[in-house]
């Protein structure tokens, strides 16, 4: 197995506003304090705050991504944002094809992909999210439903740079409940098995982080399961405290 060096990512959602950078700072002063994690760290704020969190995050190792662009560069698309929007602002990074984008706005595998393809044009790295509901998985398409949204949404060419793949299975978003370390191993092997046949080398190196409800409390024990190379964390990266206690995963 490839060895990959872990990406701990946060996904604020509509949360945060521009007094919301002491918590970057905060977690940058944690990061600075310590022996340095063996992870990248990442905030995804709202676009609003997206080069406020980046001046807070400046001389540490804090980056900082969008949660959702257009496919677009620009032009007649009223409150969309561009993924050379982001970058402009300092975003190395953006999510696509986030369940809850795919829910509110009926966004389908192709216009995910087309989203990751204007995250690689612009030189962000695309966080691309798949992730079964919970109805798929009482009826055992757990795998299928993942494959599906792979081959969909991933753009050719995709690399271990400019791609990150982050399992989230719908039912454990937000709810407290999580896959036992057994099932994330299963979905995370056949993420990876997808991966390589499509990229080769490059699907071997490529993150696949877990999200859904990744705590301080169960962040070391879901790290540790083979082929989980960091997290997305939704409601406990909101503060430093609880970001950085997952972030001890990789202390
Ligand atoms: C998410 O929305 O990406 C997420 C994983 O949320 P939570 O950690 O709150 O379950």
């Amino acid at each position: 197995m490839a060895r990959v060096k872990a990406l701990v990512a946060g996904n604020w959602k509509m949360n945060g506003v521009k007094a919301s950078k002491k918590e970057v700072a905060a977690l940058a002063k944690r990061l600075a304090g310590t022996q340095k994690p063996d992870c990248d760290v990442l905030i995804c704020p709202p676009a609003t705050i997206v080069s406020t969190l980046k001046d807070a995050a400046k001389g540490s190792k804090i980056a900082i991504g969008g949660q959702d662009c257009h496919a677009k560069e620009s032009g007649a698309h009223t409150g969309d944002i561009s993924a050379e929007m982001l970058k402009d602002a300092g975003a190395s990074h953006v999510i696509v094809g986030h369940s809850e984008r795919r829910a509110d706005h009926g966004e389908t595998d192709a216009a995910v992909r087309a989203k990751a393809e204007a995250a690689h044009r612009a030189g962000l790295t695309a966080i691309v999210c798949v992730g079964e509901t919970e109805a798929e998985r009482d009826a055992g398409a757990t795998l299928k439903v993942i494959r599906g949204q792979l081959k969909g949404s991933l753009p050719d060419g995709a690399t271990a740079k400019t791609t990150v793949i982050a399992y989230e299975p719908v039912w454990a978003i937000g709810t407290g409940r999580t896959p036992t370390p057994d099932d994330v191993a299963k979905v995370h092997a056949a993420i990876r098995k997808a991966l390589e046949a499509r990229f080769g080398a490059e699907g071997t190196k490529m993150r696949i982080l877990y999200g859904g409800s990744v705590k301080p409390a169960n962040a070391k024990e879901l790290m540790a399961v083979p082929n989980v190379n960091g997290a997305l964390v939704g409601g406990a990266s909101l503060k430093a405290e609880d970001f950085w206690g997952i972030i001890s995963a990789y202390l």
